[in-house]
């Protein structure tokens, strides 16, 4: 099977990617907000332990329970290879292809417990696209890198990324307990790919200790909590005793991938390090089963803040009704919806990637149609190592300097009175703004146009 990469678009007015200037207008001023569930579903009425299934125990139902719960029987009987997966379900030529070749870019593995959350019957199955590698992976877009987030440009220790002034990324580790197939390091993630990670643990503690502005030290990798207890507690103790040292972090998606790791003593062990907060990985509704609900509530119970990193995939995640889903059996897991991540331009990632705009139109479907708890902040990590950068739609439509023209949720649009910076004292008379004629925000209204959506309400959004 073959696969050929979409090629470069032109450089016309939009760029690299081709937008027309009549595509270049601004993001979700036309808010359709009831978008369908791709397969149709429609959430009944349930209970919160309804909603929370278990992943339950499908082709293992054999094995005793202890070894079911415990983590290291679960990471010892990982699917690795392309006989052990075709011997559970049947894969597609594209997938065939893919696992035969995973051993050259970035390894295959699935926990039997994540494994269960498969539909075996259906080749378009949201997790499935998420660990089974396809043929589409070998190929490489012009414009994907291996290192799209820069962070090799600036290591200042084998496995220690100092990007931001205030913070740093420490690579402790290159193992995860699966591996997703848009790992934006799968360059070092997994021992397969172009790159190996060599973290010089002292070397790094070291640079945290000198740089007395580092406050904030996010563990990742790879999975931290594929450490066990004691080795991660080493870690922890080294960096705690940095009085520079305000916060700690955990990026993870053991929670979900491996819930049996989440054991009372780890989380025991954790809260010692305490302000200690976790990000963990998750981006179906499918994935917040009643194991990562129990392990989320055992990390909340060790007064860890929990928040939830969700990567924007084709396939998987790009619609409202099921990130909507998602954010809710997240916020009911006490995690907060913290980042939509775009799909970084990894090499191989193409057949997984969805437009800029499509993450708008989720956001617009979130922001003021639920709780504001459950809206994360949608960013694309710059290519090249720009950092993350906010993307949302356009809410300010015009703004002088006596008013700003807002829009809310609805389409509806206000007018907010614009105060000056530099603050005098107001006489008597002195707080009535003067008239959009006088401020010359009328202009700026009237290229707003009028529309009606035929429930009455009447809308002005802009030209
Ligand atoms: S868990 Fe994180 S580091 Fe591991 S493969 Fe997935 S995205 Fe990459």
């Amino acid at each position: 099977m073959t696969y050929t990469a979409p090629a470069m678009q032109s450089d016309e007015p939009g760029g690299q990617w081709g937008a027309t200037r009549a595509e270049c207008v601004p993001f979700g001023v036309n808010p359709q907000v009831d978008f369908p569930h791709p397969k149709g579903v429609v959430l009944k009425p349930s209970s919160i332990d309804e909603r929370f299934p278990s992943a339950g125990r499908g082709l293992w139902s054999h094995v005793p329970e202890t070894d079911w719960n415990d983590w290291r029987w679960q990471l010892r009987n990982r699917i690795t290879t392309l006989e052990a997966l075709e011997a559970l379900m049947p894969l597609t030529p594209a997938e065939r292809e893919g696992v035969s070749q995973a051993g050259r870019h970035l390894a295959m593995a699935i926990t039997p417990y994540f494994f269960n959350l498969i539909d075996i019957n259906d080749p378009h199955c949201p997790i499935r696209r998420q660990v089974i590698p396809r043929v589409e992976e070998m190929v490489a877009a012009p414009w994907e890198m291996a290192d799209p987030c820069g962070e090799d440009e600036h290591m200042p220790v084998p496995g220690l990324v100092h990007r931001y002034p205030d913070r740093v990324l420490f690579l402790v580790t290159d193992r995860c307990a699966a591996y997703c197939r848009y790992c934006t390091r799968s360059r070092v993630v997994s021992g397969a790919g172009e790159q190996r990670l060599h973290t010089e643990f002292t070397d790094a503690i070291n640079y945290i200790r000198e740089h007395t502005e580092v406050r904030d030290v996010l563990l990742s990798g790879g999975d931290p909590l594929l450490f066990s207890d004691e080795r991660l507690e080493v870690v922890l103790r080294e960096l705690r005793a940095i009085k520079h040292v305000e916060f700690l972090r955990i990026g993870t998606r053991i929670p979900i991938f491996l819930p049996q790791r989440i054991t009372p003593e780890l989380c025991a062990m954790l809260r010692k390090y305490h302000p200690l907060w976790m990000s963990i990985h998750s981006n179906h509704p499918k994935e917040a089963t009643h194991e990562v609900r129990e392990a989320c509530g055992r990390l909340a119970d060790a007064g860890i803040p929990l928040g939830n990193q969700s990567v924007l995939l084709l396939g998987v995640n790009d619609n409202a009704a099921v990130m909507k889903e998602l954010v809710h059996k997240l916020l009911m897991m006490r995690v907060r919806p913290y980042y939509i991540y775009q799909c970084d331009p990894v090499k191989g990632t193409h057949h997984l990637r969805t437009s800029v705009r499509k993450g708008v139109e989720i956001m617009e479907a979130l922001r003021g149609h639920t709780t504001g708890y459950a809206v994360p902040q949608y960013v694309i990590d710059a290519p090249g190592g720009g950092g993350k950068v906010p993307i949302s739609p356009e809410y300010v439509l015009a703004h002088d300097k006596q008013r700003v023209i807002i829009r809310n949720y609805e389409g509806k649009v206000f007018e907010y009175p614009e105060l000056s910076d530099v603050s005098a004292p107001m006489k008597l008379g002195q707080g009535v703004p003067p008239s959009p004629k006088e401020t010359g925000v009328e202009p700026a209204l009237k290229s707003c146009h009028t529309t009606d959506k035929g429930n009455g309400h009447r809308r002005q959004t802009l030209d």
